[in-house]
């Protein structure tokens, strides 16, 4: 038995449900409140023409050996199935495809950091459709450790049923812990009494030992009121400087195949810069249809146009559409549901300078980290603290 127990967790994305367990798992009283009626924050999908329209992520997991296949597989042992269809491709300006392997990365990265236009233009629409910022947006320090990563984890995959399946999963293995998940409990304060937190939502306030926040880490001084701060200059300038990540999400459903490969970088394309068509990787997940999965920048000025100018780049690429193909969802992400809580780089630490107060999730993505797996990552850093800080 821990001498600490009572872990309140601020959120059930998929940061606080990773969190939550590992942490139920090793022996911890887990309550994860979420204040929305659904579970998965942007890693779940909602079903529609009978296909997983997802809440946030394209059906995809940014590396075949990275920390969400430490957690997920070799830590929390889930019955996931993680779908390797290859490796992605480029729609070049020819019209052809052409497969991005490591070294192919590698040489185009380079080619880019010299200024050769074509390669700048490729690995701008590669950061644009996984990290929502062109290149000159992101710090080199950081698309040369994303560029490492990629090298040392390998390329992407997809759970087999699509992201739901993942969080089916962990969902499963914190209540079979006795971990519990409180929805429509948005979290509005924490107070400090002595050496234990009290987390106010609903009316109610549950002590806690320890706090995990998987909401945005720009909220947590609000939370805390006076003793916010407690948390440091550092963290209360990047409150300050925080920017979410902002984009455009569009899902068609389609009667056949449209691309070679379930990741497709579009650098040619108007305003599109990649797809994802994860039943490519996985046929069962749409009852024989295709689901197509489009991602670009969300740009200053008329929503409507960047859509318009989307939709035709779809009618560009599938030349059927009219007949084939049927949108089913144009989502915008910004404002509290951001493609990233915090951009690539200027990410908040996992752990704070209150202790028993951690942070995880995509405003929290250590370097190099992209996506799910700066969320994985940062789950690892902070329940390897917590855990390891009671072994002492
Ligand atoms: C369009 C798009 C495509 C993407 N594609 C991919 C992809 O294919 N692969 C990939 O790896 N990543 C992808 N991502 C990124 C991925 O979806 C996110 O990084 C990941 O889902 C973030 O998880 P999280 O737990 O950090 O945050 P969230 O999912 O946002 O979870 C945070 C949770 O906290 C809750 N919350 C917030 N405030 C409070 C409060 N005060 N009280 C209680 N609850 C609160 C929220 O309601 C939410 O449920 C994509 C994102 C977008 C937007």
């Amino acid at each position: 038995m821990h001498s600490i127990t009572r872990v309140v967790i601020i959120g059930a994305g998929l940061g606080g449900l990773l969190a939550g367990a590992l942490l139920s798992k090793d022996g911890f009283e887990v309550t994860i409140l979420e204040r929305m009626n659904f579970i998965g924050g942007r890693f779940t999908s909602f079903e529609k023409y009978g296909v997983p329209i997802p809440t946030g992520a394209v059906h995809m997991i940014p590396h075949r050996f990275g920390p969400m296949k430490t957690l997920l597989i070799d830590r929390l042992h889930l019955p996931v199935e993680l779908i390797d269809a290859g490796r992605p491709a480029i729609l070049d300006q020819s019209g052809e495809y052409i497969e991005l392997g490591g070294g192919g990365a590698a040489k185009l990265f380079l080619k880019s950091i010299i200024g050769n236009k074509r390669a700048n233009r490729i690995m701008d629409s590669i950061y644009e459709f996984s990290i929502g910022l062109r290149g000159n947006e992101i710090p080199l320090s950081e698309r040369i450790a994303f560029m490492n990563l990629i090298r040392k984890y390998s390329h992407h995959v997809t759970p087999k049923g699509g992201v739901k399946s993942v969080i089916d999963a962990l969902v499963e293995t914190i209540q079979s812990h006795g971990g519990r998940i409180r929805l429509n409990h948005e979290v509005n304060a924490i107070d400090m009494v002595s050496d234990q937190f009290l987390v106010h939502a609903k009316g109610e306030r549950l002590p806690a030992d320890v706090v995990v926040a998987n909401c945005s880490p720009d909220i947590i001084p609000d939370l805390l009121g006076e003793t916010h701060r407690l948390l440091g200059m550092k963290f209360m300038k990047r409150v300050e400087d925080n920017h979410p990540v902002n984009g455009i999400k569009i899902a068609v459903v389609c009667s056949h195949q449209v691309f070679p490969r379930s990741i497709v970088f579009t650098p040619y394309l108007k305003i599109i810069s990649g797809f994802s068509e994860p039943t490519v990787a996985d046929p069962e997940m749409a009852s024989g249809k295709h689901l197509i999965l489009s991602h670009q920048k969300l740009r200053p000025g008329s929503i409507e146009s960047q859509i318009k100018r989307a939709m035709e780049d779809f009618k560009s690429i599938i030349t059927d559409f009219d007949t084939s193909c049927k949108t089913v969802a144009i989502q915008i992400f910004r404002g509290e549901y951001p493609v990233n809580r915090a951009s690539q780089g200027a990410d908040f630490e996992p752990i704070t300078k209150i202790p028993g107060l951690y942070l995880v999730g995509d405003g929290v993505k250590p370097r190099g980290h992209i996506m799910t797996e700066g969320v994985a990552k940062s789950v690892e850093i902070a329940v390897d603290h917590i855990t390891g800080g009671l072994a002492k």
